[in-house]
């Protein structure tokens, strides 16, 4: 928790230390406060739509006297945020399936090879037998670093050539997954940037090679998302939830920006979990998403 709380600071100093600049020691609330909460959430990316609900929820609770402080808005505050990302909470099941099939999705640059060797490394760690696949063989910078996190994490990984297809890499390892008995098989992917139309060609061709080899899989499409990127990780999570049969969300960086408000956004904008956040480089820095921890750690 220490570690989740320090990986938040920048949230913490940022949004909540304007929240609580606003709103403690006030001895009464006004409409005009909540106005100026308002513009203190929307300039912290937890977006326009969750923003305006939670005012509303506010100012009923105000008409209701339930806020005759400022602590009382601030705790009315946490409990509605709290509520917002419960509702769309669900952690990764990994159970009951073999091999539990992750198909990871997101543009270059926003930590996707990182979230996928420290997820190798946590299940690893776990004791679960666990396989990589390197499908972005658009970069062969990405199957290297790959084949790194998979040498640290006693991991194996199905590499082939730069230029290959990506479909054929997944192939490839949906037969060697069977074949080992794998508990886990975690598929990269290419993160070019993309058009909708290619995009979608492309996950159709990776999901229906994948569901052919392993009936249901991919079991989890896990989205990755630049946490510091504020409204671009927004418009991502819009592109491949239409393009890519998104089920979940990793956002990273979270302990590079003032920013994490994204979290809330995300998940309430588009209705998908956040499964895990990253607070940092180390290996131990991707960590299960827990809502009630979050809130939390960050309005201690
Ligand atoms: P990819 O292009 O999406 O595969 O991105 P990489 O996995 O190579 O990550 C890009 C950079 O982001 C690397 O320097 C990572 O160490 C860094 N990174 C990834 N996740 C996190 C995180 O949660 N926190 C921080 N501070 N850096 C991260």
């Amino acid at each position: 928790f220490e570690r989740l709380k320090a990986g938040l600071k920048k949230t913490t100093d940022g949004l909540v230390g304007r929240i609580d600049a606003l709103v403690l020691g006030k001895k009464e609330i006004d409409a005009d406060t909540l106005e100026e909460l308002e513009e203190i959430l929307i300039t912290s990316d937890i977006g326009v739509k969750t923003t305006v609900e939670l005012i509303r929820s506010l100012e009923q609770r105000l008409s209701r006297n339930e806020l005759k402080d400022g602590a009382a808005l601030r705790g009315a505050l946490k409990d509605e945020l709290l509520a917002r990302l419960l509702a769309h909470h669900t952690p990764l099941r990994l159970e009951g399936t073999a091999p539990f099939t992750i198909l990871v999705v997101g543009v270059n640059g926003v930590g996707k090879t990182t979230t996928i060797g420290k997820l190798a490394a946590k299940y690893a760690a776990e004791g679960r037998k666990v396989l990589l696949a390197a499908g972005d063989t658009f970069r062969a910078a990405a199957a290297e670093q790959l084949e790194i996190w998979g040498d640290r994490a006693g991991v194996s990984v199905i590499r082939h050539q730069e230029g290959a297809d990506p479909s054929a890499v997944a192939f490839d390892a949906c037969k060697a997954a069977v074949s080992r008995g794998t508990e886990i098989l975690i598929i990269d992917t290419a993160g070019r940037l993309h058009t909708k139309v290619n995009l979608m060609e492309e996950m159709k061709k990776i999901h229906r090679v994948i569901g052919r080899e392993i009936p249901g899989a991919p079991h989890e499409t896990l989205l990755v998302l630049d946490g510091a990127t504020g409204q671009n990780a927004l418009s991502q999570a819009r592109l491949f939830k239409e393009s890519a049969g998104v089920t979940g969300i990793a956002l990273t960086k979270l302990d590079g920006t003032a920013k994490g408000g994204i979290v809330v956004a995300v998940s309430h904008e588009f209705g998908l979990p956040v499964r895990f956040i990253g607070v940092g480089e180390g290996i131990d820095d991707l960590r299960e998403f827990e809502p009630n921890e979050f809130v939390d750690a960050l309005f201690q």
